[in-house]
């Protein structure tokens, strides 16, 4: 079996845009309403003559568990099936509690990560994305998945991972 890179992070990050950007294909639903993408997908993906399985993640609704919770269990369910994951967090946002607490089930999962501090699409965006150097994951890694800024860059040390 192929190995599994799965990408995970809160409604409206940008995980479906990174998904297609990694695709080079329009293909994963994006959305500016948050919630599109039920539960998960997957799709073939290849980088630098690699090929491997990218899964989005999404499937949150409006319902009695509320926005954390099912975040944190599709995060769950992610990280379960994943061999790496790719950790997207909104630059512009900054870190959520719900950050932290994803940030919480990849360090029991012990898998492999890389933080995505996504929508960094110029330089004035950098010193956002310096805040999220307080999740404790490292370096974040800046990316515009929607102009392409640093994915190749990503995919390079995703691929290390895999
Ligand atoms: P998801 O819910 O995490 O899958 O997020 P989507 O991929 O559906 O994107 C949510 C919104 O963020 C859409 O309006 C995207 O166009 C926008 N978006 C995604 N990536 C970027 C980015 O790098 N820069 C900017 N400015 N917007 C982005
Ligand atoms: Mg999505």
């Amino acid at each position: 079996p192929l190995p599994v890179l799965a990408v995970i992070g809160r409604p409206n990050v940008g995980k479906s845009t990174l998904v297609n950007r990694i695709l080079g294909r329009r293909e994963a639903v994006v959305q500016d309403v948050p919630g599109v993408t039920r539960d998960r997908v997957s799709y073939a993906a290849d980088w630098a003559g690699r090929n491997f399985t990218l899964v989005d993640t999404g499937g949150w609704e409006r319902d009695v568990k509320g926005l954390a919770s099912r975040v944190a269990d599709q995060a769950e369910i992610a990280i379960e099936l994943a061999d790496a994951v790719l950790f997207v967090v909104d630059a512009t946002v900054g870190p959520t509690d719900t950050d932290s607490y994803v940030v919480n089930l990849l360090r029991r999962a012990n898998k492999p990560t890389i933080l995505v501090a996504n929508k960094v699409d110029d330089q004035r965006g950098e010193a956002d994305a310096a805040m999220l150097w307080s999740l404790g994951l490292g370096e974040p890694f800046v990316v515009s998945a929607l102009h392409g800024r640093g994915a190749g860059d990503l995919l390079d040390a995703a691929m290390a991972l895999l």
